[in-house]
Parts: structure tokens; C-alpha cells; sequence
């Protein structure tokens, strides 16, 4: 995690992503499981939402498929969070908080079968290294679906609207996340990675990395 992020998920920063995720951000969550769904085709067996902050999309796809889901985030605050969003949504026996870090993933090699993070990568340190911690760990016939978006270009318009009121910095932020010039470095990094097969997948409101393992 970058400097700025550790403040931005720890302490009061934690509750204010709790605030927005539950707030302007709630409807992007079940519409962003489906799109993972769709694409990705995985709907059973051991599932990782990596920088799952307060936990919404690791929710949501538990509701929408068979997933064993792991909430993985680095951030102690976050994790503590999401443990008491999960046991409220009545989900603990199906999405279970993980400390761990992208970096570093706590799995065995080809033991997941898939990986979804959404606005997580844009504060990883070292993102070759962190895709090819997700190569590893994916299964043979595994997928990803890492990235950041809105869900629909309608949401995403509703989303910018009420951010505007909260924090004024914040759209020309996301527009810089989601600008081309971004997705190209993200191309190098999996390239440096050595990422044998992957593909942007952009849609009206962000973009999604789709690894074919
Ligand atoms: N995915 C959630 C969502 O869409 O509501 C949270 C997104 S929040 C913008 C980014 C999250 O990534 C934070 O919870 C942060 O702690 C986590 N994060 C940042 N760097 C990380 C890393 N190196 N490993 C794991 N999680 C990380």
C-alpha cells in the first residue's frame, strides 16, 4: 500500500470508504458481481476479492453464485469493517475476512479459481509483482476480473454527482485511474509480469483485467 492509501483505509478513513461504499457506491456492487459472472463464467469454488475494503462486492457475489469467498485486505481497520458487514448481511459461513497483502498472497500456487478486486490496484506498489502473485495463485482454468469501474455508465454519472458534494478532488482522481495512459502502464506491468494470457476488458464505466490461466 502506498502512504497515501494507508491513511485514506485506516482509522477514520476506513469508516468514511464504510460510508461511501454503503451510500453512493451500493448499487455498483451486485451489478459489478454479475459482470464478473458473465464474463469470467466461474460460479463455484474458492473465490478472492483482494483490497476488499469493507467487504460490498465479496457480499454481493456471495448472493449472486456458489463462491467461497475470501475478503482479503491489507488494512486492519478495513478487515474489521468488513468482518461485521458479512456477519449483519448473515454471510459469515460463505465470505470469510483475510489479512493478507497482493504482494505477498497467502494461498498455494493454482488454488484459486477466482480473483476479483475492484479500485484496489491504483494503490498497489508494485503492480508486475502483484500480478504475478495473482498468476500464481490462480488454478488452471481460473480467472480474474481486477479492475475499477461503476457498473453502468447511468450509475457511474449518479455516483460522480453525489461525490461531487462530498469530496471535490475525487472525479478528476477516478477520471485519472480510469484514463487510458493508466490501462497502457497496466499493460507494461502485465507484460512485465509475464502474464501469458490477458485481456482490458472496458466497458461504459471502468475497465477489468481478465486473466485465462
Ligand atoms: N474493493 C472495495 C470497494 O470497491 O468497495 C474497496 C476499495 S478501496 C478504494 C481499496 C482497498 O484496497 C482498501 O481497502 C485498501 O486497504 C486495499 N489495499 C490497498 N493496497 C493493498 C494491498 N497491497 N494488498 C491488499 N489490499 C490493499
Amino acid at each position: 500500500m502506498t502512504e497515501e492509501s494507508e491513511d485514506q483505509f485506516s482509522g477514520a478513513g476506513a469508516g468514511r470508504m464504510d460510508a461511501i461504499a454503503k451510500g453512493p457506491f451500493a448499487p455498483i456492487y451486485p451489478v459489478i458481481a454479475r459482470q464478473a459472472i458473465e464474463i469470467c463464467g466461474i460460479t463455484e469454488g474458492r473465490c478472492v476479492d483482494i483490497g476488499c475494503g469493507p467487504g460490498h462486492l465479496a457480499m454481493a457475489l456471495a448472493t449472486a453464485s456458489d463462491l467461497e469467498i475470501d475478503a482479503l485486505d491489507s488494512s486492519a481497520d478495513m478487515l474489521e469493517i468488513a468482518e461485521l458487514n458479512i456477519r449483519e448481511a448473515g454471510l459469515t459461513d460463505r465470505v470469510h475476512p483475510v489479512s493478507g497483502d497482493v504482494h505477498d498472497l497467502p494461498y498455494d500456487d493454482g488454488s484459486v479459481d477466482l480473483i476479483v478486486s475492484r479500485g484496489s490496484l491504483f494503490f498497489w506498489n508494485d503492480r508486475a509483482r502483484a500480478f504475478s502473485e495473482i498468476w500464481r495463485v490462480l488454478r488452471p482454468g481460473g480467472r480474474t476480473f481486477v479492475g475499477g469501474g461503476f457498473g453502468t455508465a447511468a450509475l457511474k454519472a449518479q455516483i460522480t454527482a453525489k461525490m461531487r458534494e462530498i469530496d471535490p478532488e475525487w472525479e478528476v482522481k477516478a477520471a485519472k485511474r480510469l484514463a487510458p495512459a493508466n490501462q497502457d502502464a497496466i499493460r507494461r506491468d502485465l507484460e512485465t509480469a509475464g502474464i501469458p494470457s490477458s485481456e482490458i476488458h472496458e466497458d461504459e464505466a471502468g475497465f477489468w483485467i481478465v486473466m485465462r490461466k
